[in-house]
């Protein structure tokens, strides 16, 4: 029996820990995680580890003294289910875990598409998929044909590091432009010649029906307009919630691990990180951004520990880095907002854009210009 287990060992399981023992928690702390390395911090896997400008060490979130400082029972297993009212965690080894707090982080794992050559394309979602894939794309002398299908964050970042590498880059998006669905028609408008102005060959509309193993390790990625031959394809198709292990447990999963305005998704049961699906300002929302995790993790350590009554709140900040510009936003826009350039210009290639809905500002998304985006806190 612990007195907390934490299911999954990623940003919002590890910071839940650190942050338990900050606010001076001397009560015992299990984390089960399905990855073997410790704790890691995931947003430079798809820039500065594919790029070679850091290394998987670099990127640990327990760096030195601070795994052991964190004293925490670190179980690598996978979690199958989870019994509400006892608050036991099944493990795939048959054996179980009790807490009398449960916090369930265990985030969202790479969407694979039906292609017939799937396993022969790469994902990034893990420090084992980046460091396979920079290996890969390291591995000969000559550029190869890299074929990225998605265009959204993740696909831009490959694409970037990917062409930082030399090697010719294809995103095939299969909407009208990349990013609509995230940011909007005027802004993904805005962004949208970022790709070629960095030497990447952005295609829209481009739906992808399959990729096809040749005999000689080439893949035929096949589109509506025909097929192309690429030598490496990275899929970068999106999210997967991981609750399949929540099947049984009687908690509303759908979209995401519903919460209270206290993260709880049941007594003395948290919900934190990408996982959760949170009250955002007036309405139920799953973000999957790393500043929500931290928070997230920061706000259960307190509520745990008595530190705090109140319900949690934050303001959503996110950021991307491709196609060698910096895109950074804070709130949380439906894509019909109503968008208008605040400063800067597009030309400049640095601007911000605030983001209102009925009057209210909803987001304030920046080009290249973080100083003012920092200083649009205060409009909130
Ligand atoms: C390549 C990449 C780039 C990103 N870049 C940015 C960025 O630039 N800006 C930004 O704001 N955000 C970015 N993000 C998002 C950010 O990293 C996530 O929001 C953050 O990692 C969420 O943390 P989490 O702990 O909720 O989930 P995760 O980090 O996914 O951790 C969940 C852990 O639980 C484990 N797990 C799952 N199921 C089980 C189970 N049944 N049993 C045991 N363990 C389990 C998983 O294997 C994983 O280790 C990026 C994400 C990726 C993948």
């Amino acid at each position: 029996m612990f007195d907390v287990v934490i299911v999954g060992g990623g940003l919002a399981g590890w910071r839940t820990a650190e942050n338990l023992r900050r606010q001076e928690f001397t009560g015992s702390i299990a984390m089960v995680s399905d990855e073997a390395p410790g704790p890691y911090d995931r947003p430079p896997l798809s820039k500065q580890i594919l790029s070679g400008k850091l290394t998987l060490a670099d990127i640990s979130l327990a760096k030195d003294d601070a795994f052991s400082a964190a004293d925490v029972t670190w179980v690598t297993e996978s979690a199958i289910s989870l019994d509400v009212a006892a608050k036991t965690i099944s493990l795939a080894s048959g054996e179980s875990l009790t807490g009398s707090s449960i916090v369930i982080a265990t985030g969202t794992r790479a969407r694979r598409l039906p292609f017939s050559a799937m396993d022969d394309c790469y994902v990034v979602r893990t420090a084992a998929d980046a460091s396979s894939l920079r290996q890969r794309l390291t591995a000969g002398g000559s550029p190869a044909r890299v074929v990225v299908i998605g265009g959204g964050f993740i696909g831009a970042e490959v694409a970037t590091a990917a062409h930082q590498l030399g090697h010719d880059v294809i995103v095939l998006e299969g909407q009208v432009r990349p990013l609509e669905g995230a940011l909007g028609t005027t802004v993904a408008t805005w962004l949208e010649p970022l790709a070629a102005s960095a030497g990447v060959d952005l295609r829209v509309n481009q739906l992808v029906s399959d990729v096809r193993a040749h005999a000689d390790g080439a893949l035929d990625v096949v589109t509506g307009a025909g097929s192309l031959i690429a030598d490496i394809v990275v899929v970068g198709a999106g999210a997967v919630v991981s609750t399949e292990w929540l099947q049984s447990s009687g908690l509303d999963i759908s979209s995401g691990v519903a919460v209270d305005g206290y993260l709880r998704a049941a007594p003395g049961i948290y919900a934190a990180g990408d996982v959760a699906r949170f009250w955002y300002r007036g309405e139920q929302a799953r973000i999957e951004h790393w500043q929500i995790a931290n928070d997230h993790a920061a706000y259960i350590a307190q509520h745990l520990t008595g530190r705090t009554t109140d319900e949690f709140s934050t303001l959503a900040y996110f950021w991307s880095d491709q196609y060698g510009a910096k895109i950074q936003m804070l709130g949380h826009p439906h894509r019909d907002d109503e968008v208008e350039l605040a400063s800067g210009s597009l030309e400049e290639r640095k601007w911000v854009a605030h983001y209102r809905r009925g009057g209210d500002l909803t987001g304030v998304i920046a080009l290249n210009n973080p100083r003012e985006l920092i200083l649009s806190r205060n409009l909130f």
